[in-house]
């Protein structure tokens, strides 16, 4: 088996760190100074490890090899949220580059293809998971005329022309080059950590379905308004907040999550009754029967709000994405791997956050591998992993992509 050398995977992951460093953390939103540096510093990496780099139209950094065997994918991305942590997406990367050193450097692997993908913009300071969908094809030109900066209104043609990737083509995926995709991530939640567990075999990516609950009362003066006769919206939208506390726990799953994760009263004055009350509702599931039977728990709690009143109650899906299954053979060579790195302290478990591994999973077979995070802190900049921990993952990754390319020779 390939041996990953551990300190120098943890020096460029420090070293690729100081792009944006923020406190103990990282500030690198897509397509800055520092992200766009932070991409040539990874381009010239590749470059060393032998791979052939290319940056593409949309930011996407890829590593080519040059060798003719199968071929696996690995990657994630280099951008970070606002004010985040170091390893969100880094580590995947930097899993990947050490790898194709490590295959290159071991006889039994030096046949065997690595390729490495750091796919732009997986944060949606744009359009999540922007990268890994241009790559397989499902960005029109159009969208990215339409596409501006969700915190500052930059246009999207316009932040690439700035970076010098105007007029460059998007590379695209081809499905016969790979047996699959492979990539590894931080948990970001605290399944692994609570659970003294070192290693995650990602069973699917949920689904998110978000939707807006909008309340109609009657705008009216808080003072001369008697109780009995109010409609009053921001009350309505509260009595079904409580209402989802108490019905949801009885039709989840048991990793179903939900959010609220805004609400406003319109007009939100201290003398005025709301006439108006939004809120922002969210759930999360890896089964599709789960997300089904939830959504129609809301829109029965919908139609029994509206036939009790006073307020009318309305409810808007905003987005829906689907949940996306891990390849089966892919987890099996993970869970192997991990058996044989840290027996018996390892898991399946499913994703609660979107991964670019969700993209490639509709047209090429994709796993995942977790590594915990520190008491499940992530998009904080004091997101956090042991090095040990990091090492280990790098290691039972890279035996798990050498047992897949083998296997596929
Ligand atoms: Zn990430």
């Amino acid at each position: 088996m390939p041996e990953i050398n551990g300190a120098r995977l943890i020096a460029d992951l420090r070293r690729l760190a100081e792009f944006g460093k923020y406190k103990t953390g990282v500030h690198r939103p897509t397509y800055t100074t520092e992200d766009m540096a932070a991409r040539r510093w990874l381009m010239d990496r590749m470059a060393e490890a032998g791979l052939e780099p290319a940056i593409d139209g949309i930011g996407t950094v890829l590593g080519r090899t040059k060798s003719r065997g199968p071929r696996l994918l690995l990657g994630s991305h280099v951008e970070t949220q606002p004010y985040s942590g170091w390893l969100d997406g880094a580590m995947g990367v930097l899993y990947g580059l050490e790898i194709a050193r490590a295959f290159a450097a071991d006889k039994t692997t030096a046949g065997l293809g690595i390729e490495v993908g750091a796919w732009a913009d997986e944060e949606g300071h744009y359009l999540s998971l922007l990268g890994s969908r241009s790559f397989c094809g499902e960005v029109t030109e159009q969208q990215l005329d339409a596409t501006r900066n969700a915190q500052t209104g930059k246009s999207l043609r316009e932040a690439l022309a700035e970076a010098g990737l105007a007029g460059k083509p998007r590379e695209r995926l081809d499905p016969k080059r790979y047996v699959g995709y492979l990539e590894a991530h931080v948990e970001q939640g605290d399944t692994l950590d609570s659970g003294g567990l070192k290693l995650g075999i990602v069973t699917g990516i949920v689904g998110i379905q978000t939707y807006t609950l909008t309340f109609h009362g009657q705008q009216n003066h808080a003072g001369t308004t008697r109780m009995a006769v109010r409609k009053d919206a921001g009350v309505a939208l509260v009595k079904f907040s409580n209402m989802i506390e108490e019905r949801f726990p009885k039709v989840v799953g048991p990793r179903s999550v939900w959010t609220t994760g805004r609400i406003t009263l319109d007009p939100g004055a201290p003398s005025v009754i709301p006439g108006k009350a939004e809120m922002l509702f969210q759930f999360r599931d890896v089964e599709p029967e789960r997300l089904m039977l939830l959504e129609r728990t809301l829109e029965q709690m919908v139609a029994e709000a509206n036939a009790r009143g006073p307020c009318r109650v309305e409810l808007k899906l905003v987005s829906r994405t689907a949940p996306h299954a891990m390849d089966k053979g892919f987890q099996d060579a993970l869970e192997a791997a991990a058996e044989r790195h840290a027996p018996k302290l390892h898991t399946r478990l499913p994703s609660a956050a979107g991964h670019d591994a969700q993209t490639f999973a509709r047209h090429i077979p994709a796993g995942m591998l977790f590594v915990p995070s520190i008491a499940g802190v992530s998009h904080h900049y004091s997101e956090d992993t042991s090095e040990d921990d990091i090492v280990l993952g790098c290691q039972a990754f890279a035996d798990a992509a050498a047992a897949i390319l083998k296997k596929a020779a």
